[in-house]
């Protein structure tokens, strides 16, 4: 895995090389882009169930500020690496800069597997790395939130593990823009309404009005600017916080899921399968597969069990890896049928199968674009935190839109302007609002 980690790194930083070269950028600058203003490992010690210390290794790495306090998730995996987070945190300041919030990239990771440690563990561990990041994380200069098998709950540990440190040491800060310093929190520690939801949302956002944007362009996608929603057949990889709400939300704009996998594999229902029915049956199974439910009914009969590979190579309109990195490789590129591939995922296309598969007309929504609405809508969690308000549902999501909308505008034009792909467009117009303001 730390070879995985290698390769991410490679790549993020192979894109961020290539961008500042066309940019015409001097040497000077682009290796600024590249490195890290600061790599924290730190390690720490747990008093586990059985009595016994466990020390744990975890990482935070703040990329760069130019924009405004590092901003990213924290994952707790097994294969969590130094150049893996180092290539998220990196990734981070990009996906700030095209989403146009006030943020820098930043990225933490702690090396366990949550699966196997109990709900009080999962505490003390979440708690002693609050207490490891403390003295540098603050809602001006770093500020964490949820990502891979983190969550709000786990926000709430560490926030509340935060506090009562910086108030023993009499901060200026009031007690709401203490709690700016995580986002994706529980409401009655300032997490916002629509949190949640908010990286899926934005996803299908992104997408609507990027048809809209291929309906309009006499180009060779008139299979899908052609169509309503209704007629555009979806499948989604993932089925945790952000394939859920990416299908669902998909299905209410009347798009039709005809795929859904979890990490144990999933099912193909050709005329369209209905998103919580099957939510539903892989709480009761355990598992997605074998849950082929068509309005409420889950029947044998509608679909077939498929793998993750299978998944990826469906006859589609749209692909939506929404789970794991390098899923769509040199391997499967060929094989891949989807016109438009939509990376909710962080990484999921390898730089090989971009390359081909833009070469071949299919449309990737990049991930610092695609899966830009959670860090969105934190960013509006941490504004509600810092002036002390709390705003409705409604209000965040139209401003999660309208956000969205104009994130999506801006790259959409640059890429027409430059015949470019909307990866390298969404690239360019980072580097360039990072570099307005580096000193
Ligand atoms: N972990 C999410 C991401 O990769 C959200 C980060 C955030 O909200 O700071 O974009």
């Amino acid at each position: 895995m730390s070879n995985t980690g290698k390769k991410m790194l490679e790549s993020a930083l192979g894109v961020i090389t290539k961008t500042a070269k066309g940019l015409k950028l001097p040497d000077a600058t682009i290796d600024r882009l590249l490195e890290s203003d600061a790599v924290h490992e730190l390690h720490f010690s747990v008093t586990m169930d059985d009595g016994t210390e466990k020390i744990f290794t975890a990482y935070r790495i703040e990329h760069n500020n130019a924009l405004g306090p590092y901003k990213g998730g924290i994952r707790f995996h097994p294969n969590v690496n130094r150049d893996e987070v180092r290539a998220l945190a990196t990734l981070m300041t990009i996906k700030c800069a095209v989403a146009g919030i006030p943020y820098g990239g930043g990225k933490g990771g702690v090396i366990f597997d949550p699966k196997t440690v109990s709900g009080g563990e999962l505490e003390r561990i979440s708690r002693a790395y609050a207490r490891a990041i403390s003295s540098f994380v603050g809602p001006e200069y770093d500020v964490p939130a949820p990502d891979v098998n983190t969550n709000p709950q786990i926000m709430r540990w560490m926030v509340d593990e935060y506090v009562k440190i910086q108030q023993a040491r009499k901060t200026h800060y009031t007690k709401s823009q203490l709690w700016a310093t995580f986002t994706g929190k529980p409401l009655d520690l300032g997490g916002t309404l629509g949190r949640t939801e908010a990286t899926g949302r934005g996803g299908v956002i992104i997408l609507k009005a990027l048809l809209s944007k291929l309906k309009t362009q006499t180009t060779n996608h008139k299979s899908q600017a052609n169509s309503n929603t209704q007629s555009l057949k979806i499948a989604v990889q993932g089925f945790g916080n952000v394939g859920y709400y990416f299908a669902r939300l998909a299905e209410e704009e009347k798009f039709t899921i005809v795929a859904l996998s979890d990490s144990k594999g999933g099912v193909y229902v050709k005329e369209g399968l209905d998103v919580d029915a099957t939510l539903k049956c892989k709480k009761e199974k355990g598992s997605v597969a074998g849950c082929y439910c068509k309005g409420s009914v889950c029947n044998i009969a509608y679909g077939k069990t498929i793998s993750n590979e299978e998944l990826l190579e469906l006859p589609v309109d749209i692909l939506v890896p929404a789970a794991l990195e390098n899923v769509i490789n040199a391997q499967n590129m060929k094989k891949i049928k989807a016109k438009i591939v939509v990376e909710m995922a962080n990484g999921p296309v390898t730089e090989e199968a971009y390359e081909y598969l833009t070469k071949q007309g299919v449309v990737i929504v990049p991930d610092v674009l695609a899966n830009s609405g959670g860090v969105t809508v934190s960013y509006l969690e941490w504004y509600q935190n810092m002036k002390g308000e709390t705003w409705r549902e409604e209000k965040v999501n139209k401003r999660l839109k309208k956000m969205m909308e104009e994130a999506l505008d801006i790259i959409w034009k640059k890429s027409v302007a430059k015949k470019l792909p909307l990866k390298q467009a969404a690239f360019e117009v980072a580097i360039e609002r990072i570099l307005a303001k580096m000193v």
